[in-house]
Parts: C-alpha cells; structure tokens; sequence
C-alpha cells in the first residue's frame, strides 16, 4: 500500500482502539454489550472482529485525538469527523462500530449500527463516506481473514449483510464475506475470482435478496465462476437463520445450494401464475430470453425442455420456435447495430 496512507491507517487503527474500549469500559457500553450479548455475540467474536461504541456525546473522539495529536483534518477528511462553524464533532454517536477491513488488513473505515430504540431516523447503518481508502464498490468485508480459508475450501460464501459474515464465521464457516450493503460489482466479482472458482450466495430470504441473488448472478457468471445459491426459508437471513436452527442446520442449506442457472429459471417463474394462458405466453418469451444469454447449448435444451413441461407445449415446437425466433433475433441485432442491450447478448454469443 502507498507510504502516504500510512498516518491515516493510524487514525483509522486508533478509532478502532477507542471505539473498542468504550464499549468494554463504560456505562454506554454496557447497555450496547448487553445489545450484542442478546443478539448471541460472544465477548470473544466482539474481540476478534475489533467492535466498539461511538459515545453519544459530540466530542468524544475528536477531544481524544486532539489529546493524543493526531490531525484533526486528516480525521475529518477520513469521515470520522464532521465540521460545524469551524468546529469539529464525531460523525459517529450512539452507534455500535464495525471496523472495516481491506484485503491486507489495514482499517479503512466504519459502519455504525443504531441499539437504541427509536434512533433510527439516520438510517439503521451508518457507513464512512467514500474515499480513495473506503470505495464499497471494491471492498469486500472480511477478506483479509477469510482468505484463506476460501483457498483451502475452494469456495467463498457471500452474505448480503457483515453481521451474516459474523454468524457464520462463529458457525464455522471462515470462507464467508460480504460486500459493504451495496449491489455486486465486476471489481467485487473479479478479487474473488482470483481465489477461487467457486462461490456460494447467502443473501437474505427476502424480496430483496431473491433479487440481488439473481443481480449478482450474470456477473460472476461472465468470470466464469461455478455460482450456487443457498435459499434461506421463512423470509430469514443467514444470521436469523444461524441464531434459530442452528449451524448444523445452515451447513445443510449450503449441501442444498440450487445451481445459478436453475434459480434463475426458478427466479422467473415465481412471477407468474401458470394457471393462466397469457402468463404462460408471457413465461414462455421471459425464459427464451433468458436461454439467448446462456453459453451452453446443452443448458439452453435442457432450460427449454423444461419450459415446455411446464407450459405443457410438445417439447419440439418449443425447440423449433425458439430457434427461428433466435435467428430472427441475430437478423435485429445486425440491422440495428447492437443498440438493444437483449440482442447484444444474443449476437456476442452466436
Ligand atoms: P441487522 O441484523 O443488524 O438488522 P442486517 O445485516 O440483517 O443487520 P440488512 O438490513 O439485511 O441488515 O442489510 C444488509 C446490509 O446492507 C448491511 O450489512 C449494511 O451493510 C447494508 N445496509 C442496510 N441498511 C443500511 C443503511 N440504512 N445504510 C447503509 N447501509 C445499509
Ligand atoms: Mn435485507
Ligand atoms: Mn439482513
Ligand atoms: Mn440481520
């Protein structure tokens, strides 16, 4: 890493430490350790994974950094400071820290969860800002620690949320990660890649990780990763699902993972109520689109064939309509010059 970082991997190091302290050492953070300890936290995970208490009054850290002469500036341009009047305050207050790590270790920043009942009007997480040093569009949570157990597993699990990350690691599962609350990137895809071949996702049970599952899909997919997805029942994440049924019951869901290709085709029909006839047409054009971006000419037969078992149409005017659909695709996408995102997949891949 660049020399010119080194003072504020220091800040960032002292932060942690103070942070960390206050939660062990004080009455505010006996309330957030008693926070913690219920959710099923034990002092030695709180320990290892370097959590701490933003204090809730406004100049807890800045007083202590003044007094131990660290650059108030550097602190504030690295988001542990807000600036007011001239005058400098904590960013964070009232919020349970956790460290953020990069690939090598080095703290690089924060996400400050609200324990309080109704404090929660700046959003439930608080995130440092983006920086040169904290860009979530690359950092990939735990890492450093997992990395090698994602080798000697050849496999890496990625969670949707870093207190999934903890659970799991408590549970046993060291190979697992976590972006920092936003959606999968190429840059995300690609650092995994370079340790392994194999990865599994655990996002929440919800909505909204069904459909970040089947976001991150086609990315990791195009860098030729083998992408498996675990189904956590009853709306559930991981670590709900971890604290209820306990981790033997989780390392099951993992043996359980459905093959990327057959959750999306899932994915797909979950939209629609095939007791109607204008849904099944509807279906039917959805999975032909989603056959055109499959590499495999194999998984394409076996998708359609499946797709015809389910609309109930003969298995060959399925085969036959799909294939004079898809050269009359590949006409389009040469007359039009690729404009149509669809037909690029399509023409890249004839
Ligand atoms: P908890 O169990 O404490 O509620 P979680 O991990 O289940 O935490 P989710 O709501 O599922 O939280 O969110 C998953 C991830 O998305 C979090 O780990 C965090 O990185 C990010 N996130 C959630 N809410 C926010 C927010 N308000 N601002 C920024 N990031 C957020
Ligand atoms: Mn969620
Ligand atoms: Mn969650
Ligand atoms: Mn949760």
């Amino acid at each position: 890493q660049d020399a010119k970082f080194k003072n504020e991997f220091d800040i960032l190091e002292f932060a942690k430490g103070f942070y960390h302290y206050y939660l062990n050492h004080t009455k505010e953070g006996k309330v957030a350790l008693d926070y913690l300890h219920n959710r099923g936290m034990s002092d030695e995970t709180i320990a290892k994974f370097g959590i701490g208490l933003a204090p809730s009054y406004s100049d807890a850290l800045v007083k202590t950094l003044a007094n131990n002469r660290y650059s108030l500036d550097v602190a504030m341009k690295l988001g542990l400071l807000n600036e007011h009047n001239g005058q400098y305050y904590d960013r964070f207050k009232s919020r349970i820290m956790f460290p953020i790590f990069d690939k090598i270790g080095h703290v690089v920043g924060f996400s400050g969860r609200v324990f309080l009942e109704g404090d929660t009007h700046l959003g439930k997480y608080v995130n440092s800002p983006e920086s040169p040093i904290f860009q979530k569009g690359k950092l990939i949570y735990h890492l450093n620690d997992a990395k090698l157990a994602i080798r000697r597993h050849n496999r890496v699990l990625l969670f949707e949320g870093f207190l999934d990350v903890i659970s799991a690691v408590e549970a046993g599962f060291v190979e697992s990660v976590a972006t920092m609350g936003t959606a999968l990137t190429e840059d995300h895809s690609r650092e995994l890649r370079r340790l392994t071949d194999q990865i599994i996702l655990c996002f929440d049970g919800d909505k909204a990780g069904l459909a970040a599952a089947n976001k991150a899909i086609p990315i990791l997919m195009a860098q030729n990763f083998s992408v498996s997805v675990v189904e956590i029942p009853n709306k559930m994440d991981p670590d709900e699902f971890i604290k209820t049924h306990g981790k033997e019951a989780f390392s099951k869901l993992i043996d359980q993972a459905i093959p990327a290709v057959d959750y999306q085709y899932r994915y797909i029909k979950r939209q629609f109520n095939l007791e109607f006839v204008s849904h099944r047409e509807q279906f039917k054009r959805q999975i032909y689109h989603f056959a055109y971006t499959l590499q495999s000419h194999t998984l394409q037969e076996l998708i359609l064939k499946k797709l015809a078992y389910d609309i109930s149409i003969g298995e060959q005017s399925i085969l036959q309509e799909f294939n004079s659909s898809k050269s009359q695709v590949y006409k389009n996408a040469n007359i039009n010059n690729n404009k149509n995102e669809n037909l690029q997949i399509h023409s890249r891949q004839v």
